[in-house]
């Protein structure tokens, strides 16, 4: 008799961050320095990094991540580690043609020495056997966050970030991680040059690789600078719809967005028909924790648009400014959440 199981419907994970403990950096602050050093503080992080696997577990999230204990900042950590960026030379620039911010100079060209997060993620490989998904920064996102006096250009610069990247990701997919994720919120800014070189960037960065990649194109943490963005967007935000079409054409194999709370128009999903989506249904903008039932809602009038098969509910975006107990809940209603959906599956 033939025997098969199938795979669990509706996998649940997060985008990516989740609060830090307070004994290893100030809560609800992005950019949070340490409070550990040297020793202590690689002690600290591995520690951390086993909490948040933990609250995710017990969280019932069905493909986990480090919730990015060991970084600072979901871009400028991974750029701190590349030469060819000079981090004492600061120059204020607008990110995002957002908020303005001093940030690194690029001075010459931008190399890797030496792996970034591969250790971390083959720690986190030790600590479980479920399906493990590892964030990394995307390359249009890097390039908007620095000052280039070396490239002089914005699509070269771009460029030579997704061959660091595809590098790192590599060395990811060998040490266990099943879905490496691309974190590219510039793609809801710039769309002439997402569709222009953009997507190629991000291609080039997952040039090879065989384990399942994603890419996550938000509207950003819930700090005041996005709220306040998200005031001038309008009723209806369709900024995806200027960029889907291309990256439904790409190698990318999920896409991960947002959409609980948010005034994306649903139906813009049938743009990507055939991808995975990893819909947001939890909102990191809000403090009210989302009933199962909101989940859910969100997530059935995603299954419009997305085959069962091919939806993971997740989070809008990551969660690292939240208070952490607040962080915890909404991970439960999201779980909690696809469960009804699933039985709703099940019994259709
Ligand atoms: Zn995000």
């Amino acid at each position: 008799m033939a025997v098969f199981t199938m795979a669990k419907l509706l996998p649940t994970s997060t985008s990516g961050s989740l609060p830090k403990p307070s004994w290893l950096a100030q809560p609800e602050t992005l950019w949070s320095p340490w409070k550990l050093q040297d020793e202590e503080l690689i002690q600290g992080k591995q520690d951390a990094l086993r909490l948040s696997l933990q609250d995710q577990q017990q969280s019932g999230i069905d493909i986990v991540s480090d919730g990015e204990q060991t970084r600072q900042h979901f871009v400028t950590t991974f750029i701190e580690h590349l030469d060819g960026v000079d981090f004492e030379k600061r120059k204020t620039v607008r990110i995002r043609n957002r908020y303005d911010a001093s940030v690194p100079t690029v001075v010459g060209p931008v190399t890797r020495q030496k792996p970034v997060f591969v250790e971390d993620a083959k720690f986190l490989r030790q600590q479980t056997k479920q399906k493990i998904k590892w964030a990394l920064p995307g390359p249009m996102t890097m390039i908007d966050t620095l000052y280039d006096d070396h490239y002089k250009s914005r699509e070269k610069l771009a460029w030579e970030f997704a061959k660091i990247l595809n590098q790192e990701a590599k060395e990811l997919e060998a040490a266990g991680v099943d879905i490496i994720q691309f974190d590219e919120p510039a793609f809801n800014v710039f769309f002439d040059e997402v569709n222009d070189w953009g997507i190629a960037c991000l291609e080039r960065a997952i040039d090879g690789l065989k384990c399942e990649t994603a890419v996550h194109i938000c509207y950003g943490y819930g700090i005041k600078a996005n709220t306040d963005w998200k005031k001038t967007l309008g009723s209806e935000w369709r900024q995806y719809e200027a960029v889907f079409p291309k990256l439904q054409q790409s190698n990318i194999d999920i896409i991960s967005l947002e959409c609980h709370n948010s005034r994306v128009p649903i139906e813009l999903l049938e743009l990507i028909r055939g991808k995975k989506v990893m819909v947001g249904a939890i909102d990191v903008a809000s403090e009210t924790i989302e009933t199962p039932e909101e989940v859910a809602s969100t997530l059935r009038e995603a299954l419009k648009f997305v085959d069962a098969d091919k939806l993971y509910p997740c989070t809008n975006c990551g969660m690292a400014p939240l208070p952490r107990k607040l962080a915890t809940a909404k991970l439960h209603a999201l779980s909690a959440g696809a469960n009804i959906i699933r039985k709703e599956l099940q019994l259709g």
